[in-house]
């Protein structure tokens, strides 16, 4: 194991001077505080928190501490000072809290102006390193952009929001981070089940850390009113503050910078189609301009392989479901494409954007797919069909993706057994004895072909394995081991969310002492709550 040594610049959070560089470079307003409103001719408003009873730390990041430079709380004191701060109870020198003004298309319809209606960012520190990272509070209270909603979240939400986070930064997939987690002390009304019957929740906030949080829809809302002006200004911040590659002037910059943004969304949908993981509710408000995972809502890992999954109870088409990701991405593109066409000029430059999506998607997806079988992308020698017919046979039966992908990397295709399938990959099945001939057979095929096909690139079975393991997660924080983390932090046991917490900070890596997160999911978790469906009521 690495031992993790404390950054030498470390110092604690509550001495901690911030900034607010996105404030201070564009226009905002401080109409009331808490009432909603539409907002005009602005990209953030005022939003203090709304303070909460009895905030206590229940989870603390320590990799993202390192890399923001923060040394961990100390029990008593400190740590009581730190859940109040990042309760909202209390502000620092330097921050301003503010709610980002954003509209969007949900669910395929413009939604108009939705905004920051429960998140506020306090303002940003820079790191040891230099980076600057916003930090915001989810769940702090009302802001102009509530509607007719709390302004707070629930502790399963943001518990489940703090560890996934963590773990797709640590599976190599962009995302926004999370710092910390606390609960409010005050309950949360919600009717999880939308059958007219809410029950209170505990009440929790999670500290989410990004460069920063602006999505399509912060600009789809500046075009849908006809505010060139803002539009621009905040193009401008966005591309001079996120985008120091982009050399072009004139409406070329423009250009330039959607293509780096469809470049950023088609890597993230490769990466999110390879560890399995579906987001839920990819409306435009909830795609990060840096092509970071953000809004970590109604998500769910896929536990058997099936490309029309979808966790979210309320996309009852699948609009959003694991292998329409990559298109619904594009949809989205297409809808900042629109939003961005004052400052271009004409389609045409944008459209080279459009196209940079689609083939870095396919290029990406196909490197990573072929990865996930130890195969390199050399040319056209039949891997990409290879890789096609193993997970059109996946959907056939019920097997998890995970266990599969890690299982394949310990068989040896050439040396099959006489009959059967390998040992190794039985695991990875719910049910190994009720298996069809016939997908035997298939199976036992395919591995004749994949042997053929190794043996042809001359790869090495530890080379192969060493790359499948790369691409192949040994752990991914499942629906059901967050479920449970989320009942026994709700009966005041973390250790579950310590466990979990600690085992996804070395995803591939096979960690013997967290072996019971590496299993299928139980009988029990298959139609729960929380585990194979979620509401977006959160
Ligand atoms: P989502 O799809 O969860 O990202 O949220 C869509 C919109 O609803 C965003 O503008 C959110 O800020 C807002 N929203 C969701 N839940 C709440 C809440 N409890 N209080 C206020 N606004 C909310
Ligand atoms: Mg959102």
């Amino acid at each position: 194991m690495l031992t993790r040594t404390r950054a030498a610049t470390a110092s604690p959070l509550t001495a901690t001077v911030f900034d607010h560089h996105f404030a201070r470079h564009l226009p905002g307003e401080a109409g009331p505080p808490r009432e909603s409103r539409q907002v005009l001719a602005a990209c953030w408003s005022s939003a203090p928190p709304t303070p909460v009873a009895a905030p206590t730390l229940l989870g603390w990041s320590d990799d993202l501490a390192q890399t923001l430079g923060l040394a961990p709380p100390d029990a008593g004191a400190d740590a009581r000072e730190v859940a109040a701060l990042l309760a909202g109870n209390r502000l620092l020198p330097g921050m301003k809290p503010i709610a980002a003004c954003y509209g969007g298309h949900q669910f395929g319809q413009w939604a108009g102006q939705l905004g920051d209606g429960r998140a506020i960012v306090l303002g940003d520190l820079v790191a040891p390193d230099g980076g600057r990272w916003e930090i915001q509070l989810k769940g702090a209270g009302l802001t102009p952009y509530s509607r007719r909603a709390d302004g707070r979240a629930v502790l399963r939400s943001s518990l489940r929001e703090f560890v996934c986070s963590e773990a797709m930064h640590h599976l190599g997939v962009p995302t926004t981070r999370a710092l910390a987690l606390v609960g409010t002390g005050e309950p949360v009304l919600r009717d999880m089940f939308y059958d007219g019957r809410p029950q209170l929740e505990p009440g929790a906030i999670v500290t989410r850390v990004a460069p920063s949080f602006v999505r399509f829809g912060n600009f789809e809302i500046f075009a849908a009113r006809g505010d060139h002006e803002r539009l621009r200004l905040l193009a401008d911040y966005v591309i001079g503050q996120h985008f120091p590659e982009i050399d072009a002037a004139g409406p070329q910059r423009y250009a330039d910078w959607f293509a780096a943004v469809a470049r950023r969304t088609a890597l993230l949908m490769a990466h999110w189609l390879r560890v399995g993981f579906v987001h839920g509710v990819m409306n435009t408000d909830n795609l990060s301009i840096l092509g970071l995972t953000i809004d970590y809502g109604p998500f769910g890992w896929l536990d058997v392989f099936d490309p029309d999954f979808t966790p979210n109870t309320t996309d009852g088409g699948g609009r959003y479901a694991y292998a329409q990701q990559p298109a619904i991405a594009q949809w989205n593109l297409l809808r900042l494409a629109e939003a961005l066409l004052p400052l271009v000029g004409s389609p045409e430059p944008l459209e080279a954007g459009l196209q940079c999506y689609g083939e870095t998607f396919e290029h990406e997806w196909r490197r990573q797919a072929l990865q996930k079988v130890g195969l390199l992308p050399a040319g056209q020698h039949g891997e990409d069909e290879l890789v096609a017919r193993l997970l059109g046979m996946l959907t056939l039966t019920e097997v998890d993706t995970t266990l599969f992908f890690r299982a394949l990397a310990e068989v040896d295709p050439g040396c099959l057994p006489d009959a059967g399938l390998p040992p190794e990959l039985t695991a990875s099945f719910y049910a190994p004895d009720a298996l069809p001939p016939a997908f035997v057979e298939h199976l036992r095929d395919w591995l004749a072909a994949y042997a053929a096909r190794l043996r042809d690139e001359g790869v090495g079975d530890a080379l192969r394995r060493e790359r499948m393991n790369a691409a192949n997660p040994w752990l991914i924080p499942r629906n059901y081991l967050l479920q449970e983390a989320i009942n026994a932090a709700a009966d005041g046991d973390l250790s579950p969310l310590r466990r979990l917490l600690a085992a996804i900070r070395d995803p591939y890596l096979a960690q013997p002492e967290y072996a019971a997160f590496a299993r299928q999911r139980p009988e029990w978790a298959r139609q729960a709550p929380g585990c194979s469906a979620l509401s977006c009521s959160s």
